[in-house]
């Protein structure tokens, strides 16, 4: 089972539709990473620090899995 490229602590499921593709890029999260994307893109929450590194990360390797 894979780990949550975003947060680092969830797991993947290992069924890709079961798990949230992120708004950032073509990268499966999980779904408490996908929920706080959507609050954060409708400005109810500010970015948090899986965020902000999660972004710079996809800036730097857009490839990941
Ligand atoms: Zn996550």
């Amino acid at each position: 089972m894979k780990t949550c490229p975003r947060c680092h602590k969830e797991t993947l499921e290992d069924e890709q539709a079961l798990n949230s593709l992120s708004r950032r890029g073509n990268v499966y999260i999980c779904n408490p990473c996908g929920d706080e994307e959507a609050l954060i893109d409708m400005g109810e929450m500010l970015p948090t620090k899986a965020e902000i590194e999660f972004a710079a990360q996809l800036q730097s390797e857009p490839d990941l899995p």
